[in-house]
């Protein structure tokens, strides 16, 4: 375990961040004020309840799938595998 940077290589890209797509949870926004033109003004915004629907690379968006092509919604899976695309490239 560590950080994801150092767990994680999208083999698209390169890029080692990833996101995470919740579905069924509540989005949580600070209002901070209202422009003149009645826009709102937010600040930080929150996640409440809801579970991963997936994950996937923050550079290029690639959605992270098993080898049967179904989301992954398991991190710790998503890291096997990478390695294991990463070991067959590598041969
Ligand atoms: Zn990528």
């Amino acid at each position: 375990m560590g950080n994801i940077t150092d767990l994680f290589t999208c083999s698209r890209c390169g890029g080692h961040w990833i996101e995470e797509i919740r579905q069924n949870c509540t989005s949580v926004t600070v209002v901070l004020g209202i422009r003149d033109d009645g826009s709102y003004i937010y600040g930080a915004t929150t996640t409440e309840g809801g579970k991963p629907r997936g994950y996937r690379c923050m550079s290029c968006r690639r959605e992270l799938r098993d080898n049967r092509a179904l989301l992954i919604t398991n991190l710790s899976e998503i890291l096997k595998q990478e390695k294991s695309i990463e070991s067959r490239h590598e041969t």
